[in-house]
C-alpha cells in the first residue's frame, strides 16, 4: 500500500499526509461506523500517529465505543465528511476512512471486523 499516503474531504479544505506507509487495514461492521459512515460498514487504515499532519477546519467528536473505549471521529467542519478516528485501545495509531484517500483504488482490506454486526443487506 505504498501510495496510501495522502487524502482529504470532500470539499478538499481538510487534508492529511503521512510520511510512513499503513500499519493494517481493516473493514468495520460496528454501529458506530454504521452511524458515523451512513452505510454498513467503514473501511480504514490505520498509520502511526506520529507520522501525520493534518490540516484544515477538522472538527471532532467524542463518544465510548462499544467494547468500552474513548473514541474520537474526525471530520470535516465545513462539509462533515469523515476523515479520521482515534482510539484510547490504540493510542499511537490513527484510523483513516478509505474513501477519503487522494487514490482510494491504492486500498485493500487486511480484515474484517464486527461482522456480528454487519447488517442484511450490506453485501461488502
Ligand atoms: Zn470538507
Ligand atoms: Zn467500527
Amino acid at each position: 500500500m505504498s501510495s496510501i499516503r495522502s487524502g482529504g474531504c470532500l470539499c478538499g479544505k481538510v487534508r492529511y499526509q503521512a510520511t510512513e506507509d499503513p500499519v493494517f487495514s481493516i473493514q468495520c461492521y460496528c454501529r458506530d461506523c454504521q452511524h458515523m459512515s451512513g452505510g454498513g460498514h467503514a473501511p480504514q487504515f490505520a498509520v502511526k500517529r506520529n507520522s501525520v499532519t493534518k490540516s484544515g477546519p477538522l472538527k471532532t467528536h467524542q463518544i465510548t465505543s462499544d467494547a468500552g473505549n474513548a473514541v474520537e471521529f474526525g471530520f470535516c467542519g465545513e462539509c462533515g465528511s469523515p476523515v479520521y478516528k482515534t482510539t484510547a485501545h490504540a493510542p499511537e495509531l490513527i484510523f483513516f476512512f478509505a474513501g477519503s484517500l487522494d487514490d482510494p483504488a491504492q486500498f485493500s482490506i487486511g480484515s474484517k471486523v464486527y461482522e456480528e454486526r454487519r447488517q442484511p443487506w450490506d453485501e461488502s
